[in-house]
């Protein structure tokens, strides 16, 4: 794909609010009371199913001041090998409900900070994961790494237990942005890190970026994409920061200096057009990748999948979360296991699932979601092969949805033929918008106020 163009006006236009759908519903929609005995994976038995596993590493040996991940700070290494010792306990328990026979298509390591492990624990939650179910012989196999804490036994230990991606947390490499949030890594350190990955054969490699940071420019941000693309990484994921503090106190910490709102808007410009001007191409919500890589390829046969990780290359698989607030989404059943390491573990302890909420997706769930994530992963909704997939008549079903898109399709986001609707390579920036029409719970939560800009 070639350079996008988009300007100032339409990112200001469609900057609304709206979930991210990396589920649907939205996770806000779980419940509390929600029945743990009600997950039966195999009630009836079923057919062996693919997996893709989630590990939340919780710990991190400092803290970043712009972060609003479930972490733990600690400077205690001991933490890790008992967390490591209840993971195992999850995973025995949650095993006894898959499928015989399911193999693990993708595993991904997030947290907190994965590589706070020691090589040799990594090694054996290598174990522990390949205990869980076996490995598919092209499994995709991540984890997010902190370029702070890497070493090349880290590395190695990584390849031995069978990852051969990773996600390196860069953000900005400038030093008055990185001393504001406090994380200090320089570009050689980056860079080593990176090369450290591609010594040991790591064959996929995405940067985390992110924009709205304090002190953040167009033109400091336009040195940092110049820098980290000397780097080549085959993908980037490009956040917009959350400003939380009511939440997240520590944030308040640069809070005056921030980037304003149009500030953001030209950021957002900038790195559409430079990461399309340099190659990659643009997945939709945050992701960019070079046309040889997985995701690029996922797009382009249609099976790119959105979960709780974001994209993901592998569509239909029973996405398994591990660890302290990972949420599971298995058999029209998702499920988040309690966000606090002592009801994490008192759980475990009891032998019970560590699950503190949930939501069963009824038969209307299951069908928008089929049309939302057609949207947002395969930018196209063949009306006659959804129908069939989803065992109604689409275009009736939809009527009033299909009909709403008049705005959308006159500011050419979108593209209504009478077998299907198209997404246009404008309305990629915007993905969210187009699939928000077939959000049926979406009007009442907007009166709420519950959800980030779009963009
Ligand atoms: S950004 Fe990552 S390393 Fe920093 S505090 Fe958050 S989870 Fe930990």
């Amino acid at each position: 794909m070639s350079r996008i163009h988009v300007s100032l006006e339409q990112l200001r236009r469609y900057n609304v609010p709206g979930p991210r759908y990396t589920s649907y519903p939205p996770a806000t929609h779980f419940q509390t009371e929600f029945e743990v005995s009600s997950f039966k994976f195999q009630d009836p038995p079923s057919p062996p199913r693919p997996l893709s596993l989630y590990f939340h590493l919780p710990f991190c040996s400092t803290q970043c001041l712009y972060c609003g991940c479930t972490n733990i700070v600690t400077g205690d290494r001991k933490k890790s090998a008992e967390y490591l010792a209840y993971l195992d306990r999850e995973t025995a328990l949650r095993a006894t409900g898959v499928p015989e026979g399911s193999e693990t298509l993708q595993v991904q390591l997030g947290g907190g900070t994965p590589t706070f492990l020691q090589p040799d624990e990594i090694i054996e939650l290598g174990g522990l994961i390949r205990r869980f179910s076996p490995l598919a012989g092209n499994i995709e196999a991540g984890a997010e790494i902190d370029p702070r804490s890497l070493t090349q036994e880290k590395t190695d230990a990584l390849r031995a237990a069978g990852f051969n991606r990773a996600s390196l947390g860069v953000q900005d490499t400038n030093p008055l942005v990185q001393k504001a949030v406090s994380r200090i890594q320089p570009l050689e350190l980056i860079a080593g890190a990176n090369q450290m990955l591609r010594n040991s054969g790591i064959d996929s490699i995405n940067f985390d970026l992110i924009y709205g940071l304090p002190h953040q420019t167009v033109e400091r941000f336009d040195r940092t994409l110049d820098e980290v693309l000397t780097l080549s990484p085959d993908r980037f994921a490009v956040y917009s920061y959350a400003h939380i503090p009511w939440i997240k106190p520590f944030q308040k910490s640069f809070e005056e200096h921030l980037p304003d709102a149009e500030m953001k808007m030209q950021l957002l410009q900038l790195i559409i057009e430079k990461l399309t001007g340099a190659g990659y191409v643009y997945i939709g919500m945050d992701h960019f990748a070079k046309p040889e890589d997985g995701m690029a390829k996922a797009l382009a046969n249609g099976t790119l999948q959105r979960n709780f990780q974001g994209y993901s290359t592998h569509k239909g698989v029973d996405l398994h979360g591990f660890g302290m607030s990972a949420i599971s989404h298995v058999n029209g059943c998702y499920f988040q296991n309690e966000k606090e390491l002592e009801s994490y573990y008192a759980a475990l302890d009891r032998n019970t699932p560590p699950v503190f909420r949930g939501y069963q997706m009824t038969a209307e769930d299951k069908i928008r979601y089929a049309a939302i994530m057609h949207i947002m992963c395969n930018l196209y909704i063949d009306y006659a092969q959804l129908s069939e997939e989803i065992g109604l008549d689409f275009a009736a079903h939809f009527k009033a949805e299909i009909a709403s898109l008049d705005d959308l399709e006159a500011d050419g986001l979108v593209q209504r033929e009478t077998a299907g609707l198209h997404v246009t390579p404008l309305g990629r920036l915007f993905i969210r918008i187009i699939a928000m029409r077939f959000d049926a719970y979406l009007q009442n939560e907007q009166r709420k106020g519950r959800y980030s800009q779009t963009v």
